[in-house]
């Protein structure tokens, strides 16, 4: 009877966490919506606030929204998105699975990167948005989200395909799908060699995620 009601108490104290996050899920989406803090806003169709599963151990993290995303207020859904579902199918990774957002969440003119002034504006929503979200990795696509999120000046030359951390939360660099969609060679060494080695670290590291969840379930010791 005591295992029962406590039982009972835990599943109501994680149905009221479940609510209060996905109240603050749609104050934060609704906050993205009609901001209008930056100069971007000016100039948008749409805004990008992302897309993808609430209940992901991966987040993906993009610079900004293109012109199809723009449009379509999606993210990753021009070439690069068709790019980044290919790179992550060889991953194994279902994009259903894994939630994909960028920076900013207003297209900048011209596909050019936003500048320090726009990320700042903008930031603090990514931040709210991987917070809520709780995942085990976040993923930077490029210079501009590793960058911004590591603060650091080192490139994404160097950085990709290491592990580090932000908020007890893995980050690991890779390349933007559009920067592979500009060099088409597979030779060894090269970025879609590279990021080929990335995807199948990062499937590894997912891989452990699911043992260790596994076990802990299978000892009973587990949430
Ligand atoms: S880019 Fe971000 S800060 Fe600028 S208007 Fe869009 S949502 Fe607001």
């Amino acid at each position: 009877m005591e295992s029962t009601r406590i039982e009972n108490t835990q599943m109501e104290s994680s149905h009221s966490k479940e609510t209060k996050r996905a109240a603050a899920w749609a104050e934060l989406r609704e906050r993205v919506r009609t901001c209008t803090r930056c100069g971007l806003a000016t100039t948008r169709k749409s805004v990008v606030f992302g897309q993808g599963s609430m209940v992901t151990p991966l987040v993906f993290v993009g610079e900004g929204p293109g012109e199809d995303e723009d449009k379509q207020g999606l993210a990753f859904v021009g070439r690069s998105g068709q790019l980044l579902t290919k790179i992550l199918t060889a991953g194994g990774i279902s994009r259903e699975d894994v939630f994909i957002t960028n920076v900013v969440k207003c297209r900048p003119p011209g596909n050019r990167a936003p500048t320090l002034e726009e990320m700042m504006m903008c930031g603090d929503f990514l931040e709210a948005q991987i917070l809520l979200l709780r995942p085990k990795i976040v993923v930077c696509l490029g210079n501009t989200p590793t960058k911004w999120i590591l603060k650091t000046t080192e490139g994404i030359t160097a950085l990709r395909g290491r592990w580090f951390e932000w908020r007890g939360i893995e980050v690991f660099p890779m390349y933007h799908p559009s920067y592979l969609l500009r060099d088409e060679s597979r030779r060894k060494g090269s970025p879609k060699d590279q990021t080929w080695g990335d995807i199948q670290a990062l499937k590894e590291r997912m891989e452990q995620y699911r043992q260790e969840g596994a076990e802990i379930s299978h000892d009973g010791t587990g949430a």
